[in-house]
């Protein structure tokens, strides 16, 4: 039976699993508003999924405080 001949280390498996964490989340555009939100999730901006409205948005409250 096929084994590791030696323990893979922390530091080992680390250095090989460094990339994985520091790939940015995959993005697309949304048909309505054309903003880049992730793929199979409701829009956050318009709250539109599919080519309908799924969510009602609340619009721009915390800009308008800092503003
Ligand atoms: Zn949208």
């Amino acid at each position: 039976m096929a084994n590791p001949k030696k323990k893979t280390t922390k530091s080992r498996k680390g250095m090989r699993q460094w990339k994985e964490k520091i790939s940015s989340p995959n993005l697309v555009e949304c048909p309505h508003c054309h903003h880049l939100v992730l793929p199979h999730h409701v829009c956050p901006y318009c709250g539109y999924y599919n080519g309908r409205p799924v969510i009602v948005v609340e619009k721009k409250k915390k800009k308008e405080k800092a503003a």
